[in-house]
């Protein structure tokens, strides 16, 4: 893999090397739009630490959404990706990575549409792996979305705002949620690295955190998706309460419910472990399939 930085990664190692990102920027009048929540990176060395983490050689291909200039895009190439599918939603953008599928003849295949209605099933049977720095607005969408399709997925090294890389990885206490059990009963999360706004053209109002999920080879415990969120919603709904005040919203019976999962009644969803929560989603599955019979 080339080192961030190297020239490699600033143009390919073809031929002379790619314009600097702030050209392609300006020849394409690429003036950032907030409603496509467009910040973006121009620092080589800090594309190439994404890249590095996701472990761009690994998977046959690399779904990236947001390219926008393709800071992150050129690194992933750089970094030996073998293909990447770039899916973006500002027609400007698609038109400025031109230059770039040139460079990479046959590896770099640039999507123009919104990355919430793009099926990953499209990119064939081998899974893939997934890199971004997502757009703020629809990050924690597309995460849910894909962790629907996680046998499909090898792994995904994603940025978002910190607060939202805190509730995928937190493992108790306030950032704790819905979000942190959905995603680490699929898949390992860790939160890899911060980056200060001042790395992005323009500045985000707020740090943002590089999070690497990778799909387990089974969920953490059975449980059943639905019931799974069921529980964690009336959990987390009333977040301070014991839980055999917090589960009134989804039955009349909660200590009943609380004592067949094995779970004290006065314990509260923040301190719940992700296989807790799924023993509990287990009792209530019983819990109404006893009541339909
Ligand atoms: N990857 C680039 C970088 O790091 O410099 C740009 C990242 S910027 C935070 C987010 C990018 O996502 C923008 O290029 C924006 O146009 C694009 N985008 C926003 N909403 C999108 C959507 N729903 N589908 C696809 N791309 C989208």
């Amino acid at each position: 893999m080339t080192a961030a930085g190297a020239p490699d990664a600033a143009g390919g190692g073809q031929d002379a090397p790619l314009p600097p990102l702030s050209a392609v920027i300006a020849r394409h009048d690429l003036s950032p739009r907030r409603a496509l929540g467009q910040h973006f990176l121009l620092d080589p060395g800090l594309c190439g630490k994404i890249a590095q983490a996701a472990r761009a050689r690994a998977p046959a291909v690399i779904l990236e959404v947001g390219p926008g200039p393709g800071g992150l895009t050129r690194a992933l190439l750089a970094a030996g990706a073998a293909r990447v599918v770039a899916v973006e939603k500002d027609r400007r953008c698609v038109a400025a990575l031109g230059e770039l599928a040139a460079r990479y003849p046959g590896r770099l295949e640039v999507v123009e549409g919104d990355a919430l209605a793009f099926d990953i099933a499209r990119l064939g049977p081998a899974r893939i792996g997934i890199v971004a720095n997502l757009p703020y607005n629809v990050g924690t969408r597309l995460l849910l979305r894909w962790l629907e399709r996680v046998e499909r997925i090898e792994s995904m090294t994603l940025m978002f705002q910190k607060e939202v890389a805190a509730r995928i990885t937190a493992s108790g206490g306030r950032d704790y949620g819905g979000l942190s059990v959905r995603a680490q009963w699929l898949c390992a999360c860790e939160r890899l690295f911060d980056v200060s706004p001042r790395a992005f053209v323009p500045p985000p109002a707020v740090v943002s955190s590089v999070v690497r999920l990778v799909p387990r080879a089974a969920p953490l415990a059975p449980a059943d998706p639905a019931a799974l969120d069921a529980v964690t919603r009336a959990a987390f709904g009333q977040r301070r309460k014991m839980l055999r005040r917090a589960l009134r919203s989804l039955t009349p019976e909660p200590q009943a419910l609380l004592r067949s999962a094995g779970i004290s009644p006065e314990a509260r969803a923040e301190t719940l472990s992700v296989a807790e929560f799924c023993a509990l989603a287990r009792a209530w599955s019983a819990m109404r399939g006893a009541e339909a019979r």
